[in-house]
């Protein structure tokens, strides 16, 4: 059991008298005192001659998302010394480098008004003495191995210059890297995390927390790195506020594409399908990938090589068209439909006759029912075998009144639905892509 006391950030900030003469509240302190992740406990103390009789706290964490997420707080006045506890085990806990703002809202015995000034602190995950070094609108953090903020950064840099100059896909807001020098340490930064997780994105942050050991920074570190950067730039580019999704193939694909020259093992897993028909239908990639086994490695590698063809064909002009036409609300054989002139069967034919594959036999299966509520849209890989609603990626939201504890009691049933909303998911655990590299690098190891 993990017992986690890693901060306090004890912000002793403005005492601060009422702008105006709205009220005679005299504000003697007003602090929020983190500890993270687990609570935010704020603190408003007032001079004994004040009579307040209502308290409103309101506090919001910056966020990148549809919805407005401040929350409006009635605290129970009891004495001198307002608080309010923010339990993050309720709602997720925010990532490290999130700003948060607050203030007051207090009313006196004649029903005059204070708000205090706005004030903001800064999570820091204070465990962990940081590096920090910044490209462009990238930033790493780092704590363990002298190198591994460098290599990291560079392979970022390298990643989104393949996104944006090869791939045509902008990033458009700052993205911060967290890289922990192990697994344990960076789930422990994260209320609501499976134990199997490399690593987690919090889109609505623009945040990557990974867990990267210095000696695996080199290579499913770099090959990481750039793909998790694709998903969250993809989700930036593609974001959608109504509900707009996109099939995982083409999220996976072009994750892969950006992690630049397929490695052997993706060009083996293309070459053998090419050989013995093993292609799967495409549709069948609209949604969940396969849990376990080859089946995974397979879908990375068919996906990519749709997406290839998909830019060697018709250019990066037509694939922004494609991922804005899915923002939109399109679905996903409507959007093909628009942009290239065929829906997803007919851009199997295509991409099958490209590549030298023989037409293929089967019928195409009907799209799942769920295929179009995988929570594809949110910026990150998903990972297929664990249940992402529910606890897991409970977004970390503020909400007036707090929701009901979000553990589930159970696993849903396959696949993942979209409960959790496309702009309400605010963190994606993710490994299958570190399993996948790495298990790409023992095979090509062994
Ligand atoms: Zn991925």
């Amino acid at each position: 059991m993990k017992k986690i006391w890693y901060i306090l950030i004890l912000l002793l900030l403005t005492i601060s008298p009422s702008a105006h003469a709205q009220s005679d509240a005299v504000i003697e302190q007003n602090r929020a005192i983190v500890d993270f992740p687990n609570s935010v406990t704020f603190q408003l103390g007032y001079a004994s001659e004040t009579t307040i009789t209502d308290a409103v706290l309101t506090y919001e964490v910056q966020q990148f998302g549809c919805l407005d997420a401040a929350a409006n707080v009635p605290v129970e006045v009891t004495g001198e010394l307002l608080s309010w506890e923010w339990v993050m085990i309720r709602s997720g806990n925010p990532p490290p480098g999130a700003i948060m703002h607050w203030h007051w809202t207090l009313t006196d015995a004649n029903g005059r008004e204070t708000i205090t000034p706005v004030q903001e602190l800064t999570f820091v995950d204070e465990r962990f003495d940081w590096h920090t070094i910044k490209s462009g609108d990238i930033s790493m953090n780092w704590y363990e191995g002298k190198q591994v903020g460098t290599i990291l950064l560079d392979a970022a840099v390298e990643g989104l210059d393949r996104l944006e100059n090869e791939m045509g896909i902008e990033m458009v807001s700052d993205i911060n890297f967290y890289i922990y020098g192990d697994y344990d340490e960076m789930r422990d930064a994260v209320i609501y995390i499976q134990d199997w997780a490399g690593g987690v994105a919090f889109s609505e942050y623009n945040t990557i927390l990974m867990g990267v050991p210095p000696a695996i920074a080199e290579d499913w570190g770099r090959s990481t790195i750039q793909h998790e950067l694709a998903h969250l730039v993809i989700g930036q580019y593609g974001q959608s506020c109504i509900g707009g999704r996109r099939p995982t193939w083409l999220d996976e694909g072009l994750a892969v594409y950006a992690e630049g020259e397929p490695d052997a093992e993706t060009r083996n897993s293309i070459a053998d399908n090419l050989k013995n028909n093993g292609f799967v239908p495409l549709r069948s990639l609209n949604g969940a990938f396969p849990a376990h086994g080859d089946g995974v490695g397979h879908a990375y590698a068919q996906s990519y090589s749709v997406v290839n063809f998909l830019f060697e064909t018709y250019g990066t002009g037509k694939m922004q068209e494609l991922l804005l036409a899915l923002a939109a609300g399109n679905g996903y054989d409507e959007a093909l439909e628009a942009v290239y002139g065929f829906n997803v069967d007919g851009l199997e034919v295509e991409w099958r006759a490209a590549i030298g594959a023989d037409p293929r036999t089967i019928p195409p299966t009907p799209t799942p029912i769920v295929a179009a509520a995988v929570p594809t849209a949110v910026a990150q890989s998903i990972p297929r075998h664990m249940p992402t609603p529910g606890a897991a990626s409970q977004p970390p939201i503020i909400v007036d009144t707090p929701s009901p504890n979000p553990q589930p009691t159970s696993p849903p049933a396959s696949p993942p639905s979209a409960s959790t909303g496309i702009c309400g998911l605010g963190m994606v655990p993710f490994m299958l892509t570190g399993i996948y590299a790495f298990t790409r690098k023992k095979k090509k190891r062994g």
